[in-house]
């Protein structure tokens, strides 16, 4: 076996594995090289899937003809004038996309600069250059992808799959510059000069209007910051279609972005589904290095568990205001922040928390300056936590208590009116009726009830050694203080152990299994969410199937009591599945729609 030294053809179709995996990411560098060259227009047409043809327009500043025959040359490239590694403004700089996917594809370019008496065609497989009538822009015509490696062709998708990864692609790019106008095969059009809102829009569908909540937020040090739309958890996407995150404004798809988005949505949205988000995070280019993969989806944070840290902690903020926020827009009517831990009452046993308080019920709760004898209704709110079939609770002694009108003037939701399909609470509040789903009330306040309660930890006589590699032992340690947090104290047992001194009382998990997928987990993100995502899991289950079902009869006194729990429950808009919990419709709405006027 004797070396040598590769001809080009093969290191580029080499390099073109890398770079060029299928049509969508042809279309990326090319519309990339458009951004690079300053295009404010772009169109691009993919034909059968990409396969046949890929042709991308700009009307940016073209290539004389040296640089023309430069372009496919490999590690050509005119953004890096200098020698300076550190100071990218372009989205392209390694010179290599031109030629790798000229090397697997028959790729003709015809450009124009201003001051050239005419324009140039290069065939790039050929390696000939002619004159054109081409008068502006840039055209790059790629055809026959793959052609030549049939191995790869192999790989490609159903036209429609690969259509759709392009369109991903453009609606990425489209997202981050909206100062740019994007079509793609004359059917969808991404209209320059859009507002964030309005591009929002353009690429995600109109379903978002006016679901979207705005994010500004800024670290103290001011040294990260955070701005752009995420969805309020009624709407999401059964995929992570709708997600587009930026660093420093060039799109990724990075796993601790993604990873911190999901968490902050931990309480409100099921793990399947996905929130919508347009966020821009701007940090220090000294903090993070946006070029480890050649096809820079991916960055490398120098400090992640703080971007971390600090996404989780101003989305769940966000989201936690949605329900001051819709009172407030709704009806009028700003919401007083309570004492939750008046609610701190009925969590059973079995989850090893506060024991159930039985003093708490025979008080009249005070909500406010009112008092309400809700005595019984929280009994039966007990009650129903064992609740399987149709149950008919009535207690005519406390009737009276809802007809006291003025006593509801406070309350946000306001005076319960019904129950109809034995499901939805109807409410009267100020100039609005309310209506409230009254499963998905009853399972996010029982939720957010068992989620206010400290974990109980439980010592162990003999701490339970899991054997690992000292690498594992090293990252599930830079974890430790999280994890005790959440009820699980350990530590280092030698080189190549870990020794668990405490564990939260009520779970047996497998923490072998557990500590293991930490330290993946912890290597691969730089953190960890498997014990806190367990823990909600726990929760969330637990709260569904101790709350109040639909197809319960409820009297007016056990739905204001309701209501009135609603009101004082963080992130009360929505069931821990993320379905809404009660709509506002104002009178006005209802005149409309009488024609009264
Ligand atoms: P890179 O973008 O990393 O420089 P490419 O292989 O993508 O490498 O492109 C090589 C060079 O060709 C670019 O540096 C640029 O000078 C030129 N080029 C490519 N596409 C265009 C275009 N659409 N308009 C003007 N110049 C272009
Ligand atoms: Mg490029």
């Amino acid at each position: 076996m004797s070396v040598r030294v590769l001809p080009d053809f093969l290191v580029n179709q080499i390099a073109a594995g890398e770079v060029v995996e299928n049509p969508a990411s042809v279309v990326k560098e090319l519309v990339e090289n458009a951004l690079d060259a300053g295009a404010d227009q772009i169109v691009i047409d993919v034909v059968d899937g990409g396969r046949t043809s890929i042709t991308v327009i700009d009307n940016g500043c073209g290539m004389s003809r040296e640089d023309l025959e430069k372009s496919v040359m490999r590690h050509a490239t005119s953004k890096l004038p200098t020698d300076d590694l550190t100071n990218i403004t372009y989205m392209g700089f390694r010179g290599e996309a031109l030629p790798s996917i000229a090397s697997v594809s028959d790729m003709t370019i015809d450009t124009f600069s201003n001051g050239a008496p005419n324009g140039w065609q290069l065939n790039a497989t050929t390696g000939d250059v002619r004159p054109s009538n081409w008068d502006s822009g840039t055209r790059i015509r790629v055809e026959n992808l793959f052609a030549r490696t049939p191995a790869r062709l192999k790989f490609l998708r159903g036209d429609r799959a690969e259509v759709m990864s392009v369109l991903e692609i453009v609606k990425r790019l489209a997202m981050a510059r909206r100062d740019v106008g994007f079509v793609l095969n004359n059917k969808w059009f991404f209209p320059k000069n859009q507002d964030l809102l309005e591009r929002m829009a353009a690429v995600m569908g109109d379903d978002i209007g006016g679901r979207m909540l705005e994010i500004n937020a800024s670290s103290e040090s001011s040294e990260l910051s955070m701005t752009g739309f995420i969805s309020e958890p009624t709407l999401r996407r059964a995929s992570s279609v709708d997600q587009f995150l930026f660093v420093n404004g060039r799109p990724v798809k990075d796993k601790v972005l993604v990873g911190a988005l999901r968490a902050a949505y931990m309480d409100v949205m099921h793990a399947r589904e996905f929130p919508l988000c347009a966020l821009f995070l701007e940090l220090n280019p000294r903090n993070v290095d946006v070029n480890v993969s050649p096809a820079k989806t991916e960055v490398h944070f120098l400090e992640p568990a703080h971007v971390r840290a600090f996404i989780i902690k101003n989305l769940r903020a966000r989201l936690a205001d949605t329900l001051v926020d819709n009172v407030a827009r709704d009806g009028g009517v700003v919401l007083a922040h309570a004492d939750i831990s008046r609610l701190a009452d009925v969590v059973p046993q079995q989850m090893n928390m506060h024991a159930p308080r039985a003093d708490n019920f025979d008080k009249n709760n005070n909500f406010g300056n009112k008092n309400f004898s809700v005595k019984y209704v929280r009994d039966d709110f007990n009650r129903a936590t064992d609740f399987t079939g149709n149950n008919i609770i009535t207690n005519d002694e406390n009737k009276n208590v809802a007809s006291v009108d003025d006593a509801f003037d406070e309350f946000p939701l306001g005076r319960a009116i019904g129950q109809i399909g034995d499901k939805y609470i109807l409410a009267e509040s100020g100039d609005n009726l309310v209506i409230v789903d009254q499963h998905a009330a009853h399972e996010r306040i029982t939720y957010e009830r068992v989620r206010n309660h400290k974990i109980i930890t439980q010592p162990l006589l003999t701490p339970i050694v899991v054997n690992m590699r000292d690498a594992d032992v090293v990252a599930v340690m830079t974890v430790a203080d999280e994890l005790k947090s959440s009820g699980l104290v350990l530590d280092t047992f030698g080189d190549t152990a870990i020794a668990i001194f405490e564990k939260p009382a009520a779970w047996d998990l497998n923490w072998a299994q557990l500590l293991h997928e930490i330290a993946d987990e912890v290597r691969e993100n730089g953190h960890s969410v498997q014990l806190n995502e367990k823990l909600h899991l726990k929760l969330a289950n637990w709260a569904c199937h101790h709350s109040v079902r639909a197809g319960q009869k409820l009297d007016l006194n056990q739905m204001n009591a309701l209501l009135r729990d609603i009101e004082h429950t963080t992130r009360g808009v929505q069931c821990n599945h993320g379905r809404p919990v009660y709509k506002i419709i104002p009178i006005s709405d209802l005149d409309i729609m009488f024609e009264r006027i």
